[in-house]
């Protein structure tokens, strides 16, 4: 499984455009991998789990797209989801013919979807179809489960994500995980797991929408505790809001101990 990084930030991208703090001043000044952009992964060249900065991600780290055949959706927030971006998929935006792309989304989405995209599904060459927690189906190579994220929208997903030789989870946008979440996640066995890493040195508690680096920690050392790791999988953070999330060679420092790695943008990785 081929993973790429489109993006690794949270909603207001870091730098945030608007803001002078000491963090997004450090990240300017660093540049490299400190820049994020909305937080957006390709699996292999043909899966892509959300849909916002494309544009940018596609010309700043030559990210190819254009093959891809299964979208999935986390949530409605606008830095998950665009849906009035899909006309670039249409002619005279692309002029080369696009596949036929496969959209799966909560109901809220959906309902968007329906709403915003300026051109016809014909035209965007796109189907949809609404998915809830604890659904399983198959797309392409792909066999997926959608498990419930603890966030702000109508009906937050988390998936798990197998391509017939490894298996993905992404867990984006997310407090602290349910029994119910929990319960479906201790059915699989990860090769790789991609964690909510939001909120910093914010404490976590019961209400959070979001995990920092304490639940990261604990959620790392619980995960192996229970035998959901297979060999060599790897453990990594990503979604970081500047807020009280530090620079990113700070965070590798951090947490490169616990045997976890920090997502930048344009990171391609073999799992
Ligand atoms: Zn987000
Ligand atoms: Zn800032
Ligand atoms: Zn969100």
């Amino acid at each position: 499984m081929r993973l790429t990084f489109l993006g690794t930030g949270a909603a207001e991208g870091y730098p945030a455009p608007f803001c002078h703090c000491a963090h997004c001043e450090e990240a300017r000044a660093r540049g490299g991998r400190n820049i994020r952009l909305r937080s957006s992964l390709l699996v292999n060249d043909d899966l892509l789990i959300d849909y916002n900065d494309i544009v940018a991600a596609s010309a700043l780290y030559g990210v190819d797209v254009s093959a891809i055949e299964t979208l999935l959706i986390t949530h409605s927030h606008v830095d998950h989801f665009q849906p009035e971006q899909f006309f670039i998929r249409a002619r005279p935006f692309a002029l080369t013919p696009v596949p036929m792309l496969n959209i799966y989304a909560p109901y809220d989405a959906i309902q968007m979807l329906r709403e915003r995209v300026q051109r016809s599904p014909e035209e965007v060459r796109y189907r949809a179809f609404q998915v809830a927690p604890g659904d399983r189906w198959q797309s392409g190579r792909y066999t997926i489960r959608a498990v419930h994220a603890s966030h702000g929208t109508a009906d937050p997903l988390l998936y798990i994500i197998n391509d017939g030789a490894r298996t993905l989870f992404y867990s984006t946008d997310t407090g602290p995980y349910t029994p119910e979440a929990w319960a479906m996640i201790c059915e699989e066995r990860f090769d790789v797991v991609i964690m909510d890493e939001t909120m910093g040195t914010v404490p976590t508690n019961g209400d959070s929408q979001h995990l920092g680096m304490d639940a990261v920690l604990d959620y790392r050392a619980l995960f192996e505790k229970e035998g959901l790791l297979r060999p060599g999988a790897r453990f990594i953070a990503h979604h970081f809001s500047h807020g009280a999330n530090p620079h990113h060679e700070a965070l590798v420092e951090f947490f490169a101990p616990h045997g976890i790695e920090v997502a930048y943008d344009g990171w391609r990785l073999e799992v």
